[in-house]
This record gives C-alpha cells, sequence and structure tokens, in this order.
C-alpha cells in the first residue's frame, strides 16, 4: 500500500451513524495511523473504541483482490459481461421486477445513487433495498406519516442544550458512542440535565440515567401514550400549535385514552416519574433507535412519539424534539439517494405520479418503476421462492444478518445468478455467488456519508486501491454500460455524480421536498474534494439549521400529523415450547457481522465470543452457570452462546448479540432465531421481539 496524497487526510469514520471525523495518515506497515478531527461537527476529536482501531483493519489478510466467476479468477471485461448478459436475459425474458439489488447503508452516497438511478430508471424496477430496512425503515415510515417527509428535524447540538434527554429503544452508550460521550460530558458539566433510559434491559447507557424504565418488550407506544394524556390535560398542551400547525390530534388523543398502560409493564409510580420529568422540561430530545424501530409495529411507536412532540410543540427549536439515531454511517445518505426500495431520490415518493415524472425526465431515462420494489425480506422471499432471477448483492451480508438467516442462505445459493461485490473473499455471502466482484473497502473509498443530523461529510481514499478493486459506483456504472447505457452512466469520478444528484435535488426542493443541496449542484472537483462537512439543506435560500419550528410542514396541507396509535406487543407469542422474549443487539466493539472489526485484536477483548445475557432467575429455574453453553431453538433454527448470568436482563426475556457468524450453530449466528415478521408500513423486521426455548448444552 502507499500514500496517495500529503501527510494526513480528513475522513469520515465507516460505522455507526454518529458520523465521525477521522484524521488518518498511512503508518508505512500496512496500516493506518488515525485519530479524531477536531474540526468535525459531530465528534470534535473524540473517537469510540472502534473509530480509534480502524487503523487495525485495512491490511490486505483475506481480501478479495480479482473478480472471480464460478470461483475461479477472472477479468474484469469476462465479469462485467457475464453480470450484464445475465441481467438483460432475465429481463428480456421474465420481466424487470425478475432482477433485485440488495445494498447496504455503508456505502457512499455516490454509489447508493448510481445503483438507484440504474434499478428504478434503467431497469425500470423499484426492487433495490438495503440492509438500512433492518436498522431504521420505521423512522422513516414514522417521518413520512407526521411531516410527509423523511426529515429528522434536529442537530446533534440539542443533546447539549436540552433539559431532559429520553433515550428510548437506544443503547447510546455502546451503539453511537461518541453522542453518548457528548451528553455524559453535559450531565457532568451540568447536573441539572435529567436523562431518562427506557429499556427492557439495565444497558451500559443507564449508568448516566436519572431514571430507567424497564419498559415490556412492546410496550413503549402504550408509555408515550399515556405521556400525550398527561400533555393533554395538563400546562405542556400548546394550544397556539396544534390549533395552527397540527392535524389529527382528537382521533390521536381518543386512541392513547383508549390505550391500555398496563402494556408497559412498568408502575403506575414508574410512568408518573417519567411523565412529570418530561411535561416538566420545555426543552425535551426523545432520541430513539433500533428498540422502537425493529418492531412489528415500529412505525406506529416512532408516530406515538412524535405524537408526543407535536401536541407540546417542542419541535424544531433548540433543545427539543424526537431524534432518530441510525445505526449505520450512511442510513441518511441512502434515504437522500432513493435507496430503499419504496423512495425515489431526493426525498421524492415512487408513489407519486408527478415525482416519478420529474427524475424520468430530469435523468432522461427509457423507463420509470411504477411503484415501489420489493422491502428486504419479501425481496429474498421472492429469491426464496423463484421470482428473482438475478441478485446483486454489494456491500452486505445477508447470509447472516438478515432474519432468518439459515433461509436466506438456501434462498440465494438456489438463486439462478448472483453477484456479489465485497471487500473480502470469503464471507458466508461470499461462498453463494456466481460472480465475485472485488470492491474497494474504507480507506480507500471515495464520496460523501450522511450522518444522522444531515450532515454531509467526505470520505477520502488514504490508500491505494488494492489489486483489481474498484470502486462501487465504477462496477455498476460497468455493468449498466454494457446493458447499453454508457452515456447515461459516464461519470469521470465521484464529483460528477455528486453534482447531478445536487441538481436533483433542486428539482425535489421546486416541487415542495425537503432535500435540497441543489446550490452545490456547480461545485469542481477540487471544491468538491475540499468540501467542509455541512448540514442540509444548503440551498440558495437556506442552509442548516432545524425543520418544523416555524409549525410547517410538507404534509398536503402543511400541518404536522399525529395519528392514533394503538399499542400493539410483539407478533411472536410466548408459548410453553418458547417461553423467552429473544432480543438481539449490537455490543461495543464489534460492527455487524464483524468482517472489518474482528481483524483488529483489541476490539476482540471486549467480547471475546457469542453470548447470552440472562437473569439470575431464569439461570436457576434452567440449569444454566456462569460460563457454561447454552443451546437456543425455536421453529427459524438454533445457536449455542456462552451464558453471562446478570441483572440486566429481565426475568423472561434474554439477550444476544448479532455480530457472529459461522457455518454451525456453536459460533452464536443469532440471526437464524429472528423470524420473518415485519411491519406492515416500514417493511422493518421484528429483531427484538423471537421466542425461543433456552436449555443447557
Ligand atoms: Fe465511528 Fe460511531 Fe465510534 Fe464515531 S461513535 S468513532 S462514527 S463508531
Amino acid at each position: 500500500m502507499t500514500r496517495l496524497t500529503g501527510p494526513e487526510i480528513r475522513t469520515t469514520c465507516p460505522y455507526c451513524g454518529v458520523g465521525c471525523g477521522v484524521i488518518a495518515r498511512p503508518d508505512g506497515q500496512g496500516g493506518l495511523d488515525v485519530r479524531g478531527d477536531r474540526a468535525h461537527p459531530a465528534n470534535e476529536g473524540k473517537l469510540c473504541s472502534k473509530g480509534s482501531a480502524l487503523g487495525e483493519t485495512v491490511g490486505l489478510s483475506g481480501r478479495l483482490l480479482e473478480p472471480r466467476i464460478g470461483g475461479a479468477e477472472a477479468g474484469w471485461d469476462e465479469a462485467i459481461d457475464l453480470v450484464a448478459r445475465k441481467f438483460r436475459e432475465a429481463i428480456a425474458e421474465h420481466g424487470p421486477d425478475s432482477v433485485a439489488f440488495y445494498v447496504s447503508g455503508q456505502l457512499l452516497s455516490e454509489d447508493y445513487y448510481v445503483a438507484n438511478k440504474l434499478m428504478k430508471g434503467f431497469i425500470g424496477s423499484g426492487n433495490i433495498d438495503t440492509n438500512s430496512r433492518l436498522c431504521m425503515a420505521s423512522s422513516v415510515a414514522g417521518h413520512r406519516r407526521a411531516f410527509g417527509t423523511d426529515t429528522v428535524p434536529g442537530l446533534y447540538e440539542d443533546f447539549e442544550t436540552a433539559d431532559t434527554i429520553v433515550l428510548v429503544g437506544s443503547n447510546l452508550a455502546w451503539c453511537h458512542p461518541v453522542l453518548y460521550q457528548r451528553i455524559a460530558a453535559e450531565k457532568k458539566h451540568r447536573p441539572a440535565l435529567k436523562v431518562v433510559v427506557i429499556d427492557p434491559r439495565r444497558t451500559a447507557t443507564a449508568e448516566i440515567a436519572d431514571l430507567h424504565l424497564p419498559v415490556a418488550p412492546g410496550g413503549d407506544a402504550a408509555l408515550f401514550n399515556a405521556l400525550l394524556c398527561e400533555i393533554a390535560d395538563g400546562a405542556a398542551l400548546d394550544r397556539d400549535f396544534v390549533a395552527e400547525h397540527v392535524s389529527g390530534f382528537d382521533a390521536a388523543l381518543a386512541a392513547a385514552r383508549a390505550s391500555d398502560p398496563a402494556l408497559t409493564g412498568l408502575s403506575e409510580r414508574q410512568i408518573a416519574d417519567f411523565t412529570r420529568i418530561w411535561i416538566g422540561s420545555e426543552r425535551v430530545v426523545t432520541v430513539y433507535s433500533q428498540g422502537i424501530n425493529q418492531s412489528s409495529s415500529g412505525t406506529d411507536k416512532v408516530n406515538a412519539i412524535i405524537n408526543c412532540h407535536l401536541a407540546s410543540g417542542r419541535i424544531g427549536r433548540p433543545g427539543m424534539g424526537p431524534f432518530s439515531v441510525t445505526g449505520q454511517p450512511n442510513a441518511m445518505g441512502g434515504r437522500e439517494v432513493g435507496g430503499l426500495a419504496n423512495m425515489l431520490a431526493c426525498h421524492l415518493d415512487i408513489e407519486n405520479p408527478a415525482h416519478r415524472d420529474a427524475v424520468q425526465g430530469f435523468w432522461a431515462s427509457p423507463t420509470m418503476a411504477p411503484g415501489p420494489g420489493l422491502k428486504a425480506v419479501d425481496m429474498f422471499r421472492a429469491v426464496e421462492d423463484g421470482r428473482i432471477k438475478a441478485l446483486w448483492i454489494i456491500c452486505t451480508n445477508p447470509a447472516v444478518s438478515m432474519p432468518e438467516a439459515d433461509r436466506v442462505r438456501a434462498a440465494i445459493a438456489a438463486c439462478p445468478f448472483t453477484v456479489v461485490s465485497d471487500v473480502l473473499a470469503d464471507t458466508d455471502t461470499t461462498r453463494l455467488a456466481d460472480v465475485l466482484l472485488p470492491a474497494t473497502g474504507w480507506g480507500e473509498k471515495d464520496g460523501t456519508v450522511t450522518n444522522s443530523e444531515r450532515c454531509i461529510s467526505r470520505q477520502r481514499p488514504v490508500l491505494d486501491a488494492p489489486g483489481g478493486a474498484r470502486h462501487d459506483w465504477r462496477i455498476l456504472c460497468d455493468v449498466a454500460a454494457r446493458m447499453g447505457w454508457a452515456e447515461d452512466f459516464d461519470y469521470d469520478g465521484p464529483a460528477a455524480i455528486f453534482r447531478e444528484y445536487a441538481a436533483l435535488s433542486g428539482v425535489a426542493g421546486a416541487l415542495g421536498r425537503d432535500f435540497d443541496i441543489s446550490a452545490l449542484s456547480g461545485v469542481s472537483d477540487a471544491e468538491y474534494d475540499a468540501l467542509d462537512p455541512f448540514v442540509w439543506p444548503r440551498s440558495a435560500t437556506r442552509s442548516g439549521g432545524r425543520f418544523f419550528g416555524d409549525g410547517q410542514f410538507y404534509t398536503p396541507d402543511g400541518r404536522g400529523r399525529m395519528l392514533p396509535i394503538v399499542p400493539a406487543l410483539p407478533v411472536s407469542r410466548l408459548a410453553p415450547e418458547t417461553p423467552y422474549r429473544l432480543n438481539t443487539g449490537r455490543v461495543r466493539d464489534h460492527w455487524h457481522t464483524m468482517t472489518r472489526t474482528a481483524k483488529s485484536p483489541r476490539l476482540s477483548q471486549h467480547m471475546a465470543e457469542p453470548y447470552l445475557e440472562v437473569h439470575p432467575d431464569d439461570a436457576a429455574a434452567l440449569g444454566l452457570v456462569p460460563a457454561g453453553i447454552a443451546r437456543l431453538s425455536n421453529g427459524c433454527g438454533e445457536a449455542l452462546l456462552r451464558v453471562l448470568v446478570t441483572g440486566r436482563a429481565q426475568p423472561g426475556s434474554v439477550f444476544a448479540p448479532m455480530h457472529w457468524t459461522g457455518e454451525t450453530a456453536s459460533l452464536g449466528r443469532i440471526d437464524a432465531l429472528v423470524p420473518w415478521v415485519t411491519d406492515p408500513v416500514s417493511g422493518q423486521p421484528e429483531s427484538k421481539g423471537a421466542t425461543v426455548a433456552i436449555a443447557p448444552f
């Protein structure tokens, strides 16, 4: 590996949605020296354990360096020809909906944009979905229902100006550590800042909590309905804001009044303590993450939270508002460029004929997806039942990370033609590919990402692309060219792609959408390269800041929408044969399926193997001993896990991390036990609601 340019390069961490700025420099030994970027607004120089170990993860061991066809090395020309021919044949014989792309929230926005353009505007299908579906699709759906667009209203700095921060279904200390550090530092400096943690588990995040509410699995909507009733009955109700800027208040309140607080699993005293704190601070931010989103009623939970902020008018002003934090580094960028099956680029709606026409006109494309495509679980269902004839998986490992992972693995293996673009040669998913395409990884890639507060940052190359690896956007353009659309995908670099979607965002802005960075549509390559992190919108008329403080929303009547929410428990019911609720999630020092973080020995020291958190009473009843092995099973699969007996777990609920993988259950491949149960609005899987049997092994 060689250094590309100057001594230090400003770039962005590739892990969580905090989106920390990183300064990296080759260390001359195949690694990188890495430190936090003090000039980046997300982290001001801080990095967590994962970010600071990035330099240890860039070695070439295990890298895929040349294309492979049927396991044998091949040239790029041959591989691209084959991919283009197989996709063309499937489309000609079975129609555009017989092909699909499954992509990733770790793609850069430029990669994501090109994939979306190829599938929706040229192939003519909506069948492009992303592993971000597993992360924050319920937030997207909740935003769109309440605001008319997928808009995050607030900014990170609200965490430091709030008087109360409520963290719901979010182990921020492990999953978004630098944001947690910002809150912890503010609380130390200003002890009056109240922190409430709502989570069935007593996680590391609860260490700074004034109040921890061990809500019952699925009880969140009932808790926020109870809060809405208290808001409506007291001084926190902002009658003027509701009268002038909100619709649906009466129906939402009626549903809240009919809601049973017992579903929260909390005492009257605990609920009263929560509502008193929330109502007592005008500046309140409600932060939520996968504990809300990964649910069969995740969209309703999001709207139950937003309802409270709309009724109290606590939105879009400093120190207040609902705040979705995304799991992945570029989940937000993917949303901006239309990487979900049910969205178009630049927050335009795929269901809206005028929006489809506008995008097709802008692209001058031969066709346009007539409507939404298959969302992640439905996409793999279609692979399984043979409707998908050609599948391209880019930058993700669904044979481990998808619910019912064993079923997904079998479905991919049986797909007539599967292409996988990856940085690694040997993953659970690459083993299933007919064609493997070597992609560049973090440290080599070049483009932009958007973090959870709408801040767009450059991710810059620090190292040369190794071997024959190519950028994902380049591979997609090469295939598009072989399919007959060379002129439409003739970009000379990521800056050209960025300019194109910045220009498209101007079209979206003219159609009344929120995402508008059209002021940047004329940036030169040099200006793009030097781009400093910025929070959108960034148009001729508006820059940065919060949304909705002025009471103007993107719904047809311009009002924020409150929705009637009927709380629902997880779909999988506890039963004598599966009497325990399985919660899944992340650990502090690993990321996704560990294809990068496992390269760092010090990251593996935190949690060396897959484990099961189980309450002492349950452990005693089951005959489980600390450090023994537990066997989990249900109708979907099984896993073997090291036993961790801890009071952090609730009786009846167990927790297992999502990262580990392997050919056998002994390696704790936990998503094999998560069923294909999804939220009917967002399509997000219920990754925290499986039921399992547990026995000593
Ligand atoms: Fe990277 Fe997230 Fe850690 Fe920041 S908090 S260094 S973005 S993993």
